[in-house]
């Protein structure tokens, strides 16, 4: 239990990588408060599933992250409800795919905001609290489309090159504060946004999603297997622990190979 006495915020934390974050800091003894959307009932059980399991205290926030005045308020209640923020984890993301030219602006505008714009806005208030405990780890989730790019998905690789300059700046800016910034850049990792882009290829292309699932892997990474959001919150709380004080303003590539060549 590394992580007892931590507080975390996990963005994006009801579904996929967000998930698997949480429930690793939590396995870790840290105290979760949850964010984003779905039905009520589903992230209750979600709530008290990962409080049961860890014993930990989870609390839920449904904040906007494309609203600023939410993601502020959102911060300050992890502050108050749960005794201070020590990890924040920016993983709520979006995606939508089109040529640069048939990109719709108010597309673009979402995605920057969630993806990007968010992690600015709770890094601004949730470090002053990192300060305060003289403590931090923020983890911005951000994807091997934060060193390379794809056709169609102008606006995501934009935010996630972002993502990744921003995470530089706060490592330089709070390197001698004892709290750390980094990046995370997975390849494909199977999640209801990755199953999205695979039944949208299968039913346009009237194809098997098997096949299209190995055809995704296959375009872009030599090791033909999908990460799991397990391993994704396996790397984030090596992250948080002692022996990665020094890793500051990187990105950590969980790709098989994606970025190597
Ligand atoms: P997902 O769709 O399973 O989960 C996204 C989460 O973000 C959900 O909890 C959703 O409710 C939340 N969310 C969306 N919009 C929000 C908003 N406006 N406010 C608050 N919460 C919001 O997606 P995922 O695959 O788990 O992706 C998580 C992160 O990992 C994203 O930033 C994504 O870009 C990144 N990523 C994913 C992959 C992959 O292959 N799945 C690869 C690289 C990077």
């Amino acid at each position: 239990m590394s992580l007892k006495g931590r507080v975390a915020i996990v963005t994006g934390s009801t579904s996929g990588i967000g998930l698997g974050i949480a429930e690793a800091l939590a396995a870790e003894g840290a105290a979760i408060l949850l964010n984003g959307f779905g039905p009520a009932d589903e992230i209750e059980k979600i709530r008290a599933g990962l409080a049961a399991r860890h014993g930990v205290e989870v609390r839920y926030s449904g904040a906007d992250m494309s609203k600023a005045a939410d993601i502020e308020a959102m911060v300050h209640s992890a502050a108050s409800e749960l005794g201070g923020v020590h990890i924040l984890v920016n993983n709520a993301g979006i995606q939508f795919t089109a040529p640069v030219e048939a990109f719709p602006p108010e597309k673009w505008d979402a995605i920057i905001a969630i993806n990007l714009s968010a992690a600015f806005h709770a890094m601004r208030a949730a470090i002053p609290l990192m300060k305060n405990a003289g403590w931090g780890r923020i983890v911005n989730i951000a994807s091997a489309h934060g060193l390379v790019a794809s056709p169609h998905k102008a606006a995501y690789v934009a935010a996630k090159h972002g993502l990744v300059g921003l995470t530089k700046v706060a490592g330089i800016e709070l390197a001698n504060d004892k709290i750390t910034a980094n990046a995370i850049c997975p390849g494909w990792v199977l999640t209801p946004l990755v199953e999205k882009q695979i039944s949208d290829r299968a039913k346009a292309e009237n194809r098997d999603e098997q096949d299209v699932r190995h055809e995704l892997l296959a375009e872009k990474q030599p090791m033909l297997e999908f990460s799991t959001p397990a391993q994704i919150g396996a790397l984030t709380v090596f992250l948080c622990s002692d022996a990665a004080q020094t890793i500051t303003g990187t990105p950590l590539s969980i790709d098989g190979g994606w970025t190597a060549g």
